[in-house]
């Protein structure tokens, strides 16, 4: 025999009985965006390698290790995309989208990352995320915030994540704090690990939530971001934590939350859940008030989320929130032999065509009672309809309920429609 292909390591086939629960997990999506009025944008793939670097920073985990880069046949370099932002920002100002006007915007779609797959770790994995542009305030932050709220809501998770907010000043305060902390870092050298050293001078930020118990031991007495925030800075953030405070959402303020990406400033966030591991963070975003004009725009404030859909489905399956998604047929239809297969066909078809949203599946390949009966099962649909020669005959059809044990019942063919309506 052939020697079997496999996937590539760290990418998942998302098989026809995990299907439901990623359209389910979907769909909840798409109906909060809407009821927020957000507009989906979908970008491709594949970008400039160039995006990525000058985007996310040429210091950081994805830039520095996790890229799938590659040359194009004309030797460009070119990068399946590791996140959602870069490309959405590079294409709202391709398209003059970002210019003199507001947009809230949402995108779902697979990322790419060269990272050691892991429970929760991929290296192709799904992303949802909103990205809102031209708006500076404070209740903008609040709002994409509200709508991941609502996502918890709705998935029923509520009280399995929590969320974790920070504040990290504008570029000149960044800036300063950034050289005190360098100067902090400097006189303790000595004690740092070697990915600390080695992003003391690029990427200090970086060394606060580095996972090294020295180095966090060391950072008890490293200065605070807070106290090097301006009073523009310092209102945004009260005015967040009041807006928060005042829909309900709970919160916890941890000055260690500097996020893994460069192009953040004040505001960042991660909603994070005790029941994953220790990848725990199923969502993670903040302000970006400096990347479009980074990436060639006009400057334009910017805030946004990504969320890991492969984390959402985990939490979803560990907390036995996957049971009662709904099978992907409702109703099985069979023939009893030959001369009732064309009847059978009218039938199902006649209930497609009323029943717009009913799952209706129809037996093909023939076969006795018990053959189709056992398929009819394995289908997870809910009734059988059994159409045989009698039934015919006398214009009814016999629906046999498959998951309880009540009687059959023999329904008029005029009346099915109505009838099954009023089984779901
Ligand atoms: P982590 O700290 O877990 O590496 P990150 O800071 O790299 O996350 P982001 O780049 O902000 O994460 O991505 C947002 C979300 O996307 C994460 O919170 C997580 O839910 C998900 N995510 C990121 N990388 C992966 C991956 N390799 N596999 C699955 N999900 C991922
Ligand atoms: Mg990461």
């Amino acid at each position: 025999m052939a020697k079997q292909i496999q996937a590539i390591r760290g990418m998942n086939d998302i098989l026809p009985t995990q299907s439901p629960l990623w359209q389910q997990v979907e769909s909840v999506i798409r109906s909060t965006v809407s009821a927020y009025g957000y507009s989906e944008i979908r970008t491709p793939i594949v970008e400039s390698t160039d995006l990525f670097k000058r985007s996310i920073g040429e210091v950081t985990d994805i830039v520095e290790k996790e890229m799938y880069t590659f040359a194009d046949r004309n030797e460009d370099s070119l990068t399946l995309r590791p996140e959602g932002t870069a490309s959405t920002v590079r294409a709202g100002n391709e398209h003059g989208l970002l210019y003199n006007q507001e947009q809230r915007l949402w995108y779902m779609g697979p990322m790419f990352r060269h990272e050691r797959p892991q429970k929760g770790r991929y290296r192709q994995f799904h992303q949802f995320g909103v990205e809102v542009y031209g708006i500076p305030s404070a209740d903008v932050d609040a709002e994409v915030l509200m709508l991941s709220a609502r996502l918890w809501d709705s998935f029923g998770i509520k009280e399995h994540v929590k969320l974790e907010l920070n504040t990290l000043g504008d570029t000149a305060e960044r800036a300063a704090y950034r050289d005190a902390l360098i100067a902090f870092l400097e006189q303790h050298k000595e004690q740092l690990d070697e990915d600390s050293k080695r992003r003391m001078y690029s990427n200090p930020l970086r060394v606060l939530d580095s996972k090294s118990p020295q180095v966090q031991a060391i950072l008890t007495d490293a200065p605070a971001l807070m106290d090097y925030l301006g009073e523009e800075s310092k209102t945004h953030f009260s005015t967040l934590c009041e807006l928060l405070d005042a829909v309900g959402i709970e919160y916890t303020v941890n000055p260690r939350l500097v996020r893994g990406l460069d192009y953040y400033n004040r505001t960042v966030f991660e909603w994070v859940t005790d029941s994953l591991g220790s990848q725990g963070t199923v969502l993670a975003g903040g302000r970006y008030d400096g990347l479009v004009g980074q990436l060639g725009g006009k400057d334009t404030p910017a805030v946004g989320f990504a969320m890991g859909l492969e984390r959402i489905v985990l939490l979803l399956q560990t907390l036995e929130l996957d049971k009662d998604v709904a099978p992907v047929v409702d109703v099985y239809v069979t023939a009893m032999g030959e001369k009732c297969v064309v009847e059978a066909i009218k039938i199902a078809q006649e209930l497609r065509q009323n029943l717009p949203t009913l799952k209706v599946m129809t037996h093909c390949g023939g076969g006795n009672f018990k053959k189709q009966m056992k398929r009819a099962d394995r289908s997870g649909a809910e009734y059988a309809l059994i159409i045989g020669e009698d039934e015919i005959a006398n214009q009814q059809v016999a629906v046999k309920p498959l998951r309880n044990k009540n009687e059959q019942l023999l329904v008029a063919r005029a009346d099915l429609a109505t009838t099954i309506k009023s089984l779901f």
